[in-house]
């Protein structure tokens, strides 16, 4: 069999990673020969985390993924992709208004760099979990433990305590 090899880019700020973006790297990999899960350097309104820091998180979740790696990355996600020789685009949905985005974005990258994205939906569960409310809530000390894994819930906990 001569089958193409698929290697796509995940692009994301995930600051933090949550379990959404965790069901849409397990979905996105039975897809794909590989996938590098792509933090973005580019700042986050009122982040958290270091792209260092979200990096190191998201490989330590990862780590027993065969085929998925997670780096950093600057500038734009097309020629990012380009870089690393990636086919695809994946992107996560969890509603009709990331569908209204998300359109207009994959239009986009296609137009300029003529590449393809790819959508997976999330499991409802994680339907309405977002990085920007999860930074929100657990700021204010509501418990979001069911979102997000156990390393990220963990370090929230240190960065916030330390910030008061
Ligand atoms: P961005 O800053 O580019 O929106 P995010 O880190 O917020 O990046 O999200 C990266 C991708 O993951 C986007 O496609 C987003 O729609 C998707 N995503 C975020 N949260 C979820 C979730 N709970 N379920 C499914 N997809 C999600």
């Amino acid at each position: 069999m001569t089958g193409k090899s698929v290697r796509a880019v995940f692009p994301g700020s995930f600051d933090p990673i949550t379990n959404g973006h965790l069901d849409v790297i397990e979905r996105g990999i039975k897809l794909f020969d590989e996938l590098i899960v792509a933090v973005g350097r580019s700042p986050v309104k009122n982040s958290l985390f270091t792209p260092e820091e979200r990096v190191e998180m998201i490989a330590e979740l990862t780590a027993d993924m065969p085929g998925v790696s997670v780096e950093s990355f600057d500038g734009l996600t097309v020629e990012y992709a380009a870089q690393k020789e990636a086919n695809v685009i994946l992107r996560g949905l969890r509603s009709l208004t990331d569908v209204h985005y998300e359109f207009k974005l994959a239009m986009t990258n296609r137009a300029v760099a003529g590449i393809e994205t790819v959508f997976v939906m999330t499991s409802e569960q994680y339907g309405f979990t977002s990085s920007t409310l999860i930074r929100e809530v657990a700021t204010l000390g509501g418990n979001i433990s069911n979102l997000v894994p156990k390393n990220v819930y963990d370090r929230l906990q240190k960065r916030l305590n330390k910030k008061k």
